[in-house]
């Protein structure tokens, strides 16, 4: 057994998938290379998990980061863009709203826009709130344009995210690793060594014998969690009482319409369906509980909701909500499923990978420091995935459907405390309790909460301090000028073709006729 205990330089990641390549390409691209050593292991007789396509505005960024074009990441992806989800029976059956990556109105006089909506819906106004957010009227009419750099105009009240085929992000990573310097070894790891003296891992065995041996371990092997779990038995933390969804099937289908610019989460009756909008083909799924639904009964709810044929066998997969006690553990940080999961249904595992690797970049240890840097990573970490899981919870138990027993079950729950005090503060006052860092800020809670009847009694005072037909003046401006700027906006489809495709994508008849790779 190796002894060394040198300063931090050799770094393995332990698993190919979309967590795993991430890691590899920012560690490669953003840590000196003469200083640092990346190896990425990977098993192909393993494989990925296969799903994880619908994303969130910060993988923008992310990309950015690391200098990678994004037009290039679109083309080789075969993206679309997304500018939100739309969640269709949530709060009752029929029901359809969009949560948008965007704003809702302006704040007038420092007061947010939703209590001068709320104020007036109260008094009787039946003007809808999405009549206020470019994002979701835009996404209303199939449209999409660059969000304008100029923050006073009424374009630059959103922002976009991309639908993805995960599979060819995780290719492009690669390649982009290895350009780096980034070294990847295929084969699965059988055994790992860890060293007596202080429980660190020391190395990592092959099928084929080979011992790879490093000073630090980032675990991606998904829901696995072979170093995080099967070594250091970090514990889980279950909230599968708050979030009961345990299975899902996901099976694609050829193109047959003109992409979206969103998601769809449409509630099922034990769960939720996803359909994603690519260029080249749809991803869909059902999300359900197996204690309401067995497999057949889901498979054949799905298989009579697709639109168009499908083009791969039904992928199974089995989870539990909740997470990882500790993600970083000695010389160990466990990345991705391997550090736990929400669900899928506002695209937030994708997210918290790069927020993870970013918090690793920024807190890349010394042997000295290394207990005090997992300690502050843990605890960050922790409370960015329990503000999540609130507002998970929140699209469940915010329901007056009481037509099955999954939903009579998610609607009438205990849930979380914090979770609690947020929604008696909203019904109250109309106030969201903000913070400054971390997913999902007032334009989000607001959305799901009036998106799913979760009207409040009362808004912020100072509304009635200010002249009423001033305000309402602006009010009506406000959502002309969104129509307005919806009228201006390209379609979608025309965005993406002159941005992002290599051949276009066709619509109309072509397109049912199953022909692809055409410019109109
Ligand atoms: C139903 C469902 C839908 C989802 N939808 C979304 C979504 O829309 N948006 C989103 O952001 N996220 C989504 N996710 C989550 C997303 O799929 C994952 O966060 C993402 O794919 C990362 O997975 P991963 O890399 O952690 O694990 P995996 O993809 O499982 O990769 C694990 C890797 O570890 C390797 N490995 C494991 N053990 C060994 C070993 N012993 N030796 C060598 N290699 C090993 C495997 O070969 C593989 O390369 C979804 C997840 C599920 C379950």
């Amino acid at each position: 057994m190796n002894s060394r205990k040198k300063e931090i330089e050799d770094i393995v990641i332990l698993g190919g998938g979309t967590a795993g390549w991430m890691t590899a390409a920012a560690l490669s691209k953003l840590l000196p290379s003469q200083h640092f050593k990346v190896t990425l292991i990977e098993s192909d007789a393993i494989g990925t998990v296969g799903v994880g396509e619908a994303t969130l505005p910060h993988l923008g960024a992310f990309n950015r980061r690391l200098g990678i074009d994004e037009a290039e990441f679109m083309r080789v992806t075969q993206a679309t863009f997304k500018v939100g989800i739309e969640f269709q029976n949530w709060g009752q059956k029929g029901d359809a709203y969009i949560h948008p990556f965007g704003d809702y109105g302006y704040k007038i006089a420092g007061v947010p826009f939703h209590h001068f909506w709320t104020k007036e819906k109260l008094n009787g106004d039946t003007t809808k709130i999405d009549d206020y957010s470019l994002p979701v009227k835009a996404c209303q009419a199939n449209k999409f344009t660059f969000p304008s750099k100029d923050e006073t105009s009424v374009d630059s009240t959103y922002s976009y995210a991309y639908h993805i085929d995960a599979g060819l992000y995780a290719k492009f990573l690669r390649e982009f690793s290895e350009k780096r310097g980034a070294r990847r070894i295929e084969g699965k790891v059988v055994e790992v060594i860890t060293r007596s003296s202080d429980n660190h891992i020391d190395s990592l065995i092959m099928e084929d014998g080979q011992r790879i041996e490093a000073d630090f371990f980032v675990d991606c092997t998904g829901f696995r969690a072979q170093l995080i779990e099967q070594v250091y038995q970090s514990g889980y933390v279950d909230w599968s009482h708050w979030l009961p969804c345990n299975s899902a099937i996901a099976i694609a289908t050829a193109q047959q319409e003109v992409p979206i610019p969103y998601t769809k989460a449409i509630a099922r009756e034990a769960g939720w369906q996803w359909r994603i909008p690519l260029q080249h083909r749809h991803g869909n799924g059902y999300v359900y509980c197996d204690k309401f639904i067995d497999r057949e009964q889901a498979l054949d709810t799905l298989q009579s909701n697709l639109v168009g044929p499908a083009i791969t066998e039904p992928n199974y997969l089995k989870f539990q909500t909740g997470r990882r006690k500790k993600s970083w553990i000695n010389n160990c940080l466990a990345i991705g499923l391997s550090s736990g999961f929400l669900e899928p249904l506002e695209s937030t595992s994708i997210y918290l990978i790069q927020s993870a690797i970013m918090k690793l970049v920024e807190l890349i240890p010394q042997q000295s420091n290394l207990q005090i840097k997992a300690t502050e990573y843990n605890r960050s970490l922790d409370m960015e995935m329990e503000r999540i899981r609130d507002f998970l919870i929140l699209h469940y138990h915010a329901t007056e459907r009481d037509d099955t027993p999954f939903w009579d079950y998610i609607r009438t729950m205990q849930i979380p405390d914090s979770l609690q005090d947020k929604m008696d503060m909203f019904k109250a006052t109309g106030h969201v309790q903000n913070y400054r860092y971390g997913l999902f800020l007032e334009p989000s809670w607001v959305a799901v909460y009036l998106g799913q009847r979760f009207i409040p009694n009362s808004y912020d005072q100072r509304v009635n301090t200010l002249d009423r037909s001033a305000y309402i003046e602006g009010m009506q401006q406000f959502k002309q000028e969104v129509a307005d700027a919806v009228k201006r906006m390209p379609s979608h489809n025309d965005t993406i073709h002159q941005y992002c495709t290599i051949g276009g994508i066709e619509n109309d008849g072509l397109l049912q006729s199953g022909l692809y790779g055409k410019r109109l």
